[in-house]
Order: structure tokens, then sequence, then C-alpha cells
């Protein structure tokens, strides 16, 4: 928890989100027409989505299917009954002149997202419901001077409203659960969590308070799109709304505006109550009902999620919580990891996926998806190391070099002679001739200078071209300078 200090004293920032989460599927919540994204303008487009006259909507089973998982994911009750209700309100983009959401009754009830903190303990972040809903159209206000665009390509997209319990208690943490949510939608392909395309965005509702005082009023900042941007909002929001109280104000409960290139937000307009949209069941849509076996059977096909693979790679392959956490970040770096770990060895594996591995990745801005090194090839030169062929060492060399050339590192080591000496007769005899060399380092050394013998592995290393047996030097080293 991090408090803020004031001039009056301590302050405690609450938050909690409304995700938007874009649910992955072909075809729009209540028509046939196609979601993929980047299209022409209104070329995506049904009588329905337009709201002619007449059109009927017709439930989308999988956008249900996906909810009903994405409920399952985050540990929730799923509600054998819920209801579609309209939420009537007025916008140039939202033709029907209501949008189709649950309200009272939505599909998915109370569940649970953890959340791992910098400090090495855990959070359970409540989260309140989820219910399905259609997307809007977009108002493209930046192409004309004088005239706003309507774009329905968007309209009637599945989302799925994800609400969190006001349990989020600073911008670092709200960062923490947004990348695990987005995570485990990923996991179970429910929505693709892109935020720069919009298919994942937040409302992020903010309040303060003294500790110990109940719930402050809160302000929500609408529609932000980065976890960047929902960090620099809770900031601003929190310092805003402490130097209004403690100027002797009072935060009047509105929407507000998150502006990107000044940090800032900005008032939008007071919040609308429930009452404001005269939510009432759609008569077009009779109640959603679904069987606890077709649940059930959801439930037994939802792949391994991302605490569940965390706890296993703990348990099978003896790694830290840390590495483990790291490597089940996306399903595609867990899965790269387990192919390395099978056929050579596991902590091996996970030093040099999270080490070498991320960080050439990183200086070339490619995923694990697009690693230029196979899993099978970073196998191949672990098996090396293992087998006493190279050493540690020497091994980031190979490795750099397969990178550059797609070489297998087997190549690479006959290539240029890199095979690592572990004959302990060749060592002995280049150490002797070392010690003999340097007869005050050796007098210095015995005379209680422990430090020196990194200076004699150095010289040896460097005289063998690095590719002497380190764990051989040592037994060696040690051996000859005690005697
Ligand atoms: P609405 O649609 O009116 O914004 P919701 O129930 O959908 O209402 O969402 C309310 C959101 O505000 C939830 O994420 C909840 O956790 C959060 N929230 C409620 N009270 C507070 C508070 N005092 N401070 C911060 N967040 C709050
Ligand atoms: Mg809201």
């Amino acid at each position: 928890m991090t408090l803020l200090q004031g001039r009056t004293g301590l302050w405690e920032i609450i938050i909690g989100l409304e995700v938007h989460a874009q649910a992955t599927t072909k075809s729009k919540l209540f028509s046939s027409a196609s979601t993929d994204f980047g299209a022409e303008p209104n070329t995506q487009v049904s009588f329905v989505d337009a709201a002619f006259p007449g059109m009927l909507p017709v439930l989308n089973k999988y956008a249900v299917e996906q909810a009903i998982k994405t409920g399952l994911g985050l540990k929730a009750k799923i509600n054998l009954k819920s209801i579609f209700d309209r939420k009537n309100y007025f916008y140039p983009d939202l033709p029907q002149g209501y949008q189709i959401s649950q309200n009272s009754d939505p599909i998915v009830g109370h569940g649970h997202v953890m959340i791992d903190l910098p400090d090495g303990t855990e959070r359970k972040i409540g989260i309140e419901r989820v219910h399905l809903e259609q997307d809007a159209g977009k108002s493209i206000h930046d192409l004309d001077p004088n005239q706003t665009f309507v774009d329905l390509n968007r309209a009637g997209t599945p989302l799925m409203e994800i609400v969190t319990q006001p349990d989020l208690r600073s911008a670092e943490e709200t960062g923490q659960f947004v990348r695990k949510l987005r995570t485990i939608l990923r996991y179970l392909e429910t929505c693709d969590g892109n935020m720069e395309q919009g298919s994942m965005r937040c409302d992020v509702n903010v309040s303060v308070r003294k500790v110990g005082d109940p719930l402050g009023t809160r302000c929500e900042v609408k529609n932000v799109n980065s976890i960047k941007f929902i960090q620099q909002a809770i900031d601003h929001e929190a310092t805003r709304q402490i130097e209004v109280l403690e100027n002797g104000g009072e935060i009047r409960q509105e929407t507000r505006q998150f502006d990107p290139s000044t940090g800032t937000t900005r008032s939008l307009r007071d919040k609308e109550d429930a009452q404001d949209y005269r939510y009432f069941p759609d008569p077009d849509l009779i109640p959603l009902v679904l069987s606890q076996d077709d649940v059930d059977e959801i439930a037994r096909n939802l792949p391994e999620l991302p605490d569940e693979k965390k706890e296993r790679f703990v348990t099978t392959y003896g790694l830290t919580s840390y590495d483990a956490d790291v490597l089940v970040s996306t399903k595609q770096t867990a899965d790269y990891f387990e192919e390395v770990a099978k056929s050579s060895e596991a902590k091996l594996a996970a030093n040099w996926i999270t080490g070498e591995l991320f960080a050439a990745l990183n200086k070339e801005n490619k995923t694990i998806e697009t690693s230029p090194l196979s899993a099978k090839a970073l196998s191949e030169l672990i098996n090396l190391i293992i087998d006493g062929t190279i050493s540690g060492r020497i091994a980031k060399d190979v490795f750099a070099d397969m990178l550059l050339t797609t070489k297998p590192a087997k190549t690479i080591i006959e290539e240029k002679g890199l095979v690592q000496n572990s004959n302990a007769d060749e060592i002995e005899a280049m150490i002797q001739g070392i010690l003999d060399q340097n007869p005050d380092m050796v007098t210095q050394y015995r005379s209680g200078k422990d430090k020196l013998f990194g200076f004699f592995v150095g010289q040896v290393m460097k005289q063998s071209g690095g590719k002497a047996n380190p764990s051989l030097v040592n037994d060696i080293l040690l051996k000859l300078l005690q005697g």
C-alpha cells in the first residue's frame, strides 16, 4: 500500500476498474457482421448494427462461451440466468439509441485475480462482475474541420465489461493487475488484450481517504488505453483530489477525461446514475439461460492458466517463484521454456531464457515468437555445457554467434575450435607455469591475500583462450597453491 503525505496527514488511494475487453469472436454480439480490425469504414455493418427498423438481434453463442470462459478464468461464479437490458442514451455513433448490456443480472458474478507485488507477497483483487454488452461505433472528428464522420464497423462488437471491487491501492498495483488480467485473457484466448487497438480499455475510478476513514467519493476517468496512462491518471487524480480536500473543498462524483499529452485529467460531465439510463430488459431478447452441464463442459476444456502453470514450474522444475513468474508471462514463453527444459535441464534453461535470450530479443525488438533461436537450438547449446564440451563462459560467445549466423552450436564450436580443455595434466602444467612466473604473488597469496586467487584464475583463462574447464582450474589451482 502506498500512502501519500499531504499537508494534513497521510492519504490512502482507492482504485476500482471497469475494463472493457473485446471478446475474440468472428462476428458481432447480435449480428453476423465481421469484427475484424482495420477494415474500410462502414464495410462491416449489418442492418442490425445500423439499427434499421424491424431488425432483430440474434445472440452470438460463441460470444457467450467466451464470457463464460473468462468468468471461469477469473475464478468467478457463472450465473445460469442472465438478462440483456437496454441502456438508453443518445450518441451519433449509437444508431439504436440504446446499448444492449446487462445490468441487474450479469452473466458472471464475483471472482478474483491474484497479483504479485514487488516485495514478493501476493494480493487478491476482487472481481465484482463481468457482463456482456455491445460496443458503439466511432465518431471521427479529425478528418474534416467542419464535419464529424461516423464509422459503424465497431457497432455491435461484443465487449466483456470486467468490473473490479475497489481493492487496488496504488498506480503500481493497478499496473500489475491490468498486466495480469491481460495475461489471463490471452491464455484463455477470449480477448487479444491489444490496448493500442482499443480491444482492451479501462475506466479508472479513483478516490482518496484518510487511513481508517470510510470510502471517499470517486471520480471516473473514462477510456484509458495504456498501462502507463492508467498509472498517470491515478497519480494525477490522487494528487488533485487531496489538494481539493485539503483546501476545504469536496469531490463531486464526475466523469473525467485523461489527456495523454499532459498526463492530467479534466472534467467531462457529471456522473450519470443508473436511473438516467432507464435500463429495462430488452423485449427482443429472452433471458439467457445456461445449463450447468454446458458450463462444466467449458470448465473441463479450460487451458492451464498462468497461476497454475507457475505453481507447476516451481514444483516440477524446481524454479524460483520469480523465474517461474517471468516465464509464464506469456503462454508462448512458457511453451518455449518447457521445450528447452524437456530436452536439456530446467534450471539452466530458465537462466538462459530469462537472461541471455530475453536480453537479445529486447535488443532486437523481437518476441519469443519471432526469436531467431529455436527452442531446439538453445537446448543443444545447453547440452554442450552440461556434457562439458564448452564452459558456460564460452557458451555466451557461441550464443552470440548463433544469433548472428543461425548456425547450430556444434558447428560454431568446431569451426572456431572452442571445445573446452578438460585435460587435467595439461591444465596442471599450465597453472604450474603461471605460478612459476609469479613467485611474489604466490608468496602473498600464501601469507593470506586470498583475493589473489581470482588473479590466477584470470591468468589461466587468458592463457587457455577461455577454454580451460573452470571447475578443474579451480581444483588444481587450489591444490597447487596450498602445496
Ligand atoms: P458505474 O458504471 O456507475 O461506474 P460500476 O459498478 O460499473 O458503476 O463500477 C464502479 C467502479 O468503481 C468499480 O470498479 C468499483 O470498484 C469502483 N469504486 C466504487 N467505489 C469506489 C470508491 N469509493 N473509490 C474508488 N473506486 C470505487
Ligand atoms: Mg462506470
